[in-house]
């Protein structure tokens, strides 16, 4: 999508500053050009190489921006200079720009309290902001046929759907057949904080790139997933920086992609 993108662990990562992104996001949503965004972390990455549909769908994303803090040192150690874009925060930026846009909204996931909650901050925050669309996350194979027919009835100009990876992923996929002119955005648990259920990790822990360590104070059950995935993430990043800088071995043969 972007000019310069970074292959870190088979996985291509566009090297973009959050106001470029959504400087990008505003202009395809006016001129109603679809795009599946993927706020990439080293749990994603590490089911993806599991997975190889989700790989296809990450690698074929218009956008893969680097949430995660290991990403963001992934491509650092591969002396790429890269910000951390957390998807809540550009899904948040997004939003304003709606409002002042008159760009019409789109919002699935998280439980029905949950939504309805953060529907209602968003309300609040953004006077103007057109949803025209919501549902919760949970609902059955026949719902969600019903689901996006909705969406590509409604043709919200942008779609943030918080259903949490690889859920999000596949979801977002079957969305663009149907309604293929949308911003998709896979958020997580973005709705979860909007509602005021969950916390946002404070200014500190975002700055020193800890907010996934917050998150796992908070939620000890995140804990397993870390575990299982941090580690063999950071290993494989350190050896194919090292192969990188000394052979120029890399994914991409030591070069940053152009597109
Ligand atoms: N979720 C959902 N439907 C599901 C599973 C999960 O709507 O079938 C929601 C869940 O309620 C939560 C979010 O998806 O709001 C997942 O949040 P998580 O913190 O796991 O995502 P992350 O931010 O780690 O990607």
């Amino acid at each position: 999508m972007t000019e310069k993108k970074e292959i870190i662990q088979g996985f291509n990562i566009d090297l973009i500053t959050f106001n470029e992104a959504i400087d990008v996001l505003v202009s395809k949503a006016k001129a109603k050009q679809g795009i599946h965004v993927v706020t990439i972390n080293p749990e994603i990455i590490e089911s993806a190489k599991k997975d190889k549909e989700l790989k296809e769908i990450i690698n074929n994303a218009g956008l893969v921006l680097a949430d995660g803090t290991g990403i963001k040192i992934a491509l650092n150690l591969k002396g790429k200079k890269q910000e951390r874009i957390p998807g809540i925060d550009l899904a948040y930026e997004l939003l304003r720009k709606a409002n002042e846009e008159g760009l019409t909204v789109s919002l699935i996931g998280a439980n029905q309290n949950v939504l309805e909650k953060a529907q209602e901050t968003l309300k609040n925050n953004f006077k103007d902001i057109k949803i025209v669309y919501s549902h919760n996350g949970y609902f059955s194979n026949e719902e969600e046929y019903i689901l996006l027919n909705k969406i590509a009835l409604e043709k919200p100009n942008i779609v943030l759907v918080a259903l949490g990876s690889p859920k999000q992923e596949f979801f977002i996929k079957k969305c663009l057949e149907d309604h293929p002119t949308a911003i998709y955005i896979g958020i997580g648990g973005s709705f979860d904080v909007w509602s005021g259920n969950i916390e946002r990790a404070p200014e500190f822990y975002r700055t020193m790139g800890l907010e996934w360590l917050y998150r796992t104070f908070k939620q000890p059950q995140r804990l397993k997933r870390i575990c299982k995935t941090l580690p063999l993430f950071a290993v494989k990043a350190i050896m194919e920086a090292v192969k990188y800088k000394y052979f120029c071995e890399g994914d991409n043969n030591g070069k940053t992609t152009k597109q």
